[in-house]
């Protein structure tokens, strides 16, 4: 008994508000890692690539970036030379400013310096701007590997990149993909929803039957997950965009409830069923 009471209490607090203290690693190919919170939210799932160079995608909420620079130590007793960020959400580059500060080099997309030059509490401080940044591609040779670093334009925001590492049959896809969770398409950071589709098409397009697909959030995955994610995004969007031809409102659509289908299996605390349908209806109804 003793031992399930810090647990309930641990499960009654909301994610985010655990307190992260550890970082928990699964092993994706031999030397690469997905790491994300072992205790707490982290933030979006972290790609970890270790040898005689450290390469990371993206470094989580601020707390996790001090973890990430011990983690490295720990793996091969290095600090993290390069880092990518994938996009400019702060639970994907809030841990910048702290390993810029370890001598980190921050690689990222034109649109995520400009973006974060408005707000730079979300790498961390202005510290954890972006020092190289490239418009739409940029390759990493490390550890033997090759990292094609390959922007998309207007997706989950106007800034997003996903990351093919071909030899290893790897794609890092950041918010291009949420793992059986709605996504979160960021219309007021360039995002669309035209262009998340056609994002997740193209990952759809260079992936196999084989390929290990890191998404942003959620678990490990394949083609296979991706694909029914795209189906599912497809089909919701066809769902509201029937009500709205019928001049439904908003507040009418809302009602309708046209993804409660889909609500068991994809609704998420951060992208709930109402957020998703209200995303759908302004992308459809925009400029009306
Ligand atoms: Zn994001």
């Amino acid at each position: 008994m003793k031992k399930l009471a810090p647990l309930a209490l641990l499960l009654a607090l909301p994610v985010a508000a655990q307190e992260l203290t550890a970082l928990k690693t699964t092993d994706v190919v031999d030397g690469m890692y997905m790491v994300e919170g072992a205790d707490g939210f982290a933030g979006g799932n972290i790609t970890m690539l270790v040898g005689e160079d450290v390469f990371l995608i993206d470094d989580g909420i601020p707390p996790a970036g001090s973890m990430l620079i011990q983690l490295a130590e720990k793996l091969v007793g290095r600090s993290i030379d390069y880092v990518v960020n994938t996009h400019l959400h702060g639970d994907h580059v809030g841990g910048n400013a702290a390993l810029a500060d370890d001598g980190t080099l921050i690689f990222a997309h034109d649109n995520i310096r400009k973006r974060l030059l408005d707000d730079t509490s979300l790498s961390g401080g202005p510290g954890g701007l972006p020092t190289i940044t490239f418009s739409d591609a940029v390759t990493f040779h490390v550890n033997g590997h090759e990292a094609n670093v390959v922007h998309l334009a207007a997706a989950h925001t106007d800034g997003d990149a996903i990351i093919y590492f071909r030899d290893v049959n790897v794609i890092h896809a950041g918010d291009l993909f949420f793992n059986y969770l709605f996504p979160f398409i960021d219309l007021d950071n360039g995002g669309s929803v035209a262009g998340f589709k056609a994002g997740q098409q193209r990952i759809i397009d260079t992936a196999d039957a084989d390929t290990i697909i890191i998404p942003g959030h959620g678990p490990l995955a394949t083609r296979a997950d991706l694909q029914i994610a795209l189906d599912v995004l497809t089909d919701s969007e066809a769902r509201v965009q029937k009500l709205v031809a019928q001049g439904m409102s908003q507040a009418q659509v809302l009602e309708a409830n046209p993804l409660a289908d889909y609500h068991e299996q994809w609704n998420w605390g951060f992208i709930t069923t109402e957020r998703m349908t209200i995303t759908l209806y302004r992308s459809l109804t925009d400029g009306q």
